[in-house]
């Protein structure tokens, strides 16, 4: 009979809330959406018979020209949850040692799993900070090849400063991985997206599924040297980028002015959205943590409780353990959620 292997037999297959829910503020999506209308004309121009271009070239250009990024230093990936998959994959050997964090997005230690990576999660501490000094150390006691985070940190939506980067950078040989899905929200001075050229240990991961608003269409990049360049490309499948996805990618992030404009939009809303939270008399919320992302974290111990009620009246946020992630959306979104919190209890 067949035997699935082990790590096969013990992964639960990723569950995103099922059903339908009026509002969703639960996966960090932008809450504006395209005009497809927009679209066909992009759409309609893609030769559907043929194989994409293997290295997205005019996505790539895009991107590079709206982050003023070297687009030889680009790579394109079927969201970053792929780049995750392929630099954890190939760019490691079976039971190298990599360190994650906790709390942090879970797809990091996910894949070095599956990858049979040998994963030490470190936990934050209580305000969700992570001593670099240590882990400069532990990197170098034990040879660790990879250390991987966000920043601004899903789900905490904290952030970590560009000196402590640099130096984590200078001191250990281990790449490191730098996920910038949130930066735009924070501040582009602690962003290392210019900065592959000055390390040849690092890559930075950007999302198109967060601030550019197209989760729908799975498209991420990943920034970093000529030399990791090279390897990431050789390593990922060829026509990992379908051509409508190339082609709306190229299209919407060719459009700065409306990036710019709906990152405004976003910011306004997460600014005015934990305003109404933390002046809201919410005593059942013992701790909302201030957003440098599209979402709030909020701790309480009536997190499930919060949650299933916010399910009932259709709006659906994110439960995790001891805290709820809400992420902001339109003004009637956030009033809705606001209304139904004052009658909770
Ligand atoms: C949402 C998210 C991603 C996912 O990106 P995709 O491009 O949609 O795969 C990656 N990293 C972090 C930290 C995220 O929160």
């Amino acid at each position: 009979m067949y035997q699935l292997v082990k790590k096969l037999r013990e992964l639960e297959p990723y569950e995103p809330i099922s059903g339908e829910y009026k509002i969703r503020l639960d996966a960090n999506e932008s809450f504006i959406k395209l005009d497809n209308s927009e679209l066909s004309e992009v759409i309609n121009s893609v030769p559907i018979n043929r194989y994409p271009d293997p290295y997205a070239t005019e996505t790539i250009k895009a991107f590079a020209k709206l982050y003023d990024v070297n687009p030889d230093c680009v790579t394109a990936g079927n969201g970053s949850d792929e780049l995750i998959s392929i630099i954890t994959g190939c760019f490691l050997e079976k039971g190298s040692k990599v360190i994650c964090f906790s709390p942090d997005f879970s797809m990091y230690s996910f894949y070095s799993q599956i990858y049979e990576l040998d994963v030490e999660v470190l936990t934050k501490d209580e305000n969700f900070q992570v001593d670099f000094d240590f882990v400069i150390d532990y990197a170098n006691e034990n040879n660790v090849q990879c250390i991987l985070f966000s920043n601004p940190c899903n789900p905490t939506s904290e952030g970590i400063t560009a000196d402590k980067i640099a130096k984590l950078l200078n001191k250990v040989n281990a790449l490191v991985i730098v996920d910038e899905a949130y930066m735009e929200f924070w501040n582009d001075n602690e962003s290392f997206i210019n900065e592959t050229d000055n390390f040849d240990n690092l890559i930075v991961l950007k999302t198109c599924s967060k601030a550019i608003g197209m989760a729908a269409v799975r498209l991420g990049f990943a920034v970093t040297s000529l030399a990791n360049t090279k390897a990431l490309r050789a390593a990922k499948s060829p026509y990992n980028v379908n051509s409508i996805t190339q082609a709306i990618g190229t299209y919407v992030l060719s459009d700065k002015e409306r990036i710019e404009n709906n990152v405004e939009l976003i910011k306004n809303s997460i600014r005015s959205l934990y305003w109404e939270l933390i002046n809201g008399d919410f005593d059942f919320f013992e701790q909302i943590y201030k957003p440098k992302t599209n979402f709030v974290l909020i701790r309480t111990d009536s997190a499930k409780e919060i949650y299933e009620y916010l399910l009932s009246k259709s709006i659906a946020i994110r439960f995790m353990g001891k805290y709820l992630r809400i992420t902001c959306g339109t003004d009637n979104e956030n009033m809705a959620l606001l209304a139904a919190l004052k009658e909770y209890k």
